[in-house]
């Protein structure tokens, strides 16, 4: 016992030389190891929890083991004696891969899953068959002079729909666009012109829409888009670049061109998702009353039909990195002064619920909310990316301490950019709440990025990364913690 003591001490003391003031706990540091975070990781990807989609009893299932392994560690519950804060989460089951069919005149061809469409994952349940009238980026905005269905007549037929706005540039002019990018807003501006159907040029699996009575779709590649388009004599191509120009190049196809859409859902639209909430409290008692949150999305793309999306890099690989930093974080002998805050959201996919709830109904103050890391897609690669690094220096230089002290990776850092466009991060929706924050991220992949896939899974994450970047959050958020400069 005595022993230990003394190597606790010395090995305190080594690191408090080697690393100016920030001291940290050797024994803690080397604790994190690749082989456990690929253990969360694998837990977390594992076909029991379907994907971990939001909402869903699997995900709350996740989220439990994700609170046990805290209260296992010691970690405490940060709402009220619970790990748990609930928020409405609408969702839907998508209970087989449907069918996509493509009839061209007496020609017919089957789509195949998931190389050429994924089924919508807020898809109405039921069939549709009809001829296809493409509408671009099917936005309505009378202000901008601009109307996609201006030219055509959707009623009863499936549109062909692409993502996005066709003004890109991020300015002022942006902000007018921003309502229309919403994949809500184009799926109930289809519906309101009578549209029965659609197929929309974006393969992923998105949760991020909405269930609409009677609106089935699925997502189809650009690929099969072309083919279509070449059917009809048309360019693709050139198509998209009229978009670009803020043409709207709306046309109903010839009418032997169809499409047969079957979907097989069912919808929750009063379900509930969670953020595990769990805290270590400072050990100064004034500087307790701070708190430095570290985040990231707990939840996944869901399951379809027999097929789970693990989302193991999107981002099983983020929450594995933060448990490994909070068991460190929890057997430090060097303890934060200032509070820890873990927060796994949920609901990012659906559109950054999680992260939203939380900045509306905080656990603490947000004045007293020194600053937020979010950890989304940090598994696979060999660098680190620090967005929001270049704004708050400060803060950041503990990071860049303790990367070039002991981790030695490469880490590139970004200013914050004013987003006038839809926010597309958990952190983003942070930084809007007036905390400092940065999103982590990993760079150089060595393996494929299979985003919003099915292959998605723990053999495209290296682990050497996940236990450098566990690490880096261990030693940044100690030395933040503990900066009584700040
Ligand atoms: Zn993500």
């Amino acid at each position: 016992m005595k022993k230990k003591v003394l190597t606790v001490l010395l090995n305190v003391v080594l690191a408090s030389t080697l690393f100016a003031q920030e001291v940290f706990d050797f024994n803690a540091f080397h604790s994190i190891s690749s082989n456990e975070l690929m253990e969360f990781a694998t837990e977390l990807s594992a076909d029991k929890y379907e994907g971990r989609l939001s909402g869903s009893p699997e995900y709350l299932e996740a989220a439990k083991w994700c609170a046990s392994k805290f209260e296992e560690w010691g970690i405490q519950p940060a709402n009220n004696g619970s790990y748990f804060q609930y928020f409405p989460n609408a969702y839907s089951e998508v209970n087989s891969l449907g069918s996509v069919v493509y009839f061209n005149g007496d020609e017919k061809a089957y789509l195949d899953f998931p190389e050429d469409y994924i089924p919508g994952s807020n898809s109405a349940s039921g069939t549709v068959q009809a001829e296809l009238v493409y509408v671009g980026h099917g936005i309505t905005a009378p202000e901008l002079g601009y109307d996609d269905y201006a030219t055509v007549d959707v009623k009863g037929k499936i549109i062909i729909l692409e993502s996005g706005t066709p003004y890109t540039k991020n300015d002022e002019t942006l902000a007018k666009w921003s309502p229309y990018a919403y994949h809500r807003y184009k799926f109930r501006n289809a519906v309101k012109h009578g549209a029965a159907g659609m197929i929309y040029a974006s393969k992923l699996a998105n949760p991020n829409t909405v269930n609409l009575e009677g609106f089935v779709y699925a997502h189809v590649d650009t690929k099969v888009v072309a083919q279509i388009m070449a059917d009809a004599g048309k360019d693709y191509q050139q198509i998209r670049e009229q978009l670009k120009n803020m043409e709207t190049p709306s046309f109903e196809l010839p009418a032997e061109q169809k499409v047969f859409i079957r979907a097989e859902t069912k919808y929750f639209p009063d379900a509930q998702a969670c953020n595990v909430v769990a805290m270590i409290e400072g050990s100064d008692p004034e500087l307790k009353d701070e708190v430095i949150i570290i985040g990231g999305h707990l939840d996944g793309q869901g399951k379809m039909g027999d097929v789970t999306f693990s989302s193991a890099l999107d981002n099983a690989s983020g929450i594995s990195d933060i448990m490994g930093a909070a068991k460190a974080l929890a057997t430090s002998e060097v303890k934060p002064k200032r509070s820890v805050l873990f927060i796994l959201l949920g609901g990012e996919e659906c559109g950054l619920y999680g992260s939203k709830y939380y900045c509306n109904n905080p656990l603490f103050p947000l004045e007293k909310t020194k600053m937020m890391i979010n950890l989304d897609m940090v598994g696979n690669g060999t660098a680190f990316f620090v967005s929001g690094g270049k704004t708050h220096s400060q803060l950041f230089s503990h990071f860049q301490n303790a990367n070039n002290n002991f981790i030695h990776r490469e880490i590139g850092a970004s200013a914050v950019s004013k987003n006038y466009g839809r926010p597309r991060s958990d952190a983003s929706v942070f930084e809007a709440a007036g905390i400092k924050t940065f999103g982590l991220w990993t760079r150089n992949s060595v393996y494929p990025v299979h985003y919003h896939m099915p292959a998605d899974k723990t053999n495209v994450l290296t682990p050497e990364i996940m236990e450098d970047a566990a690490k880096l959050l261990y030693l940044g958020v100690l030395g933040v913690a503990n900066d009584t400069k700040l």
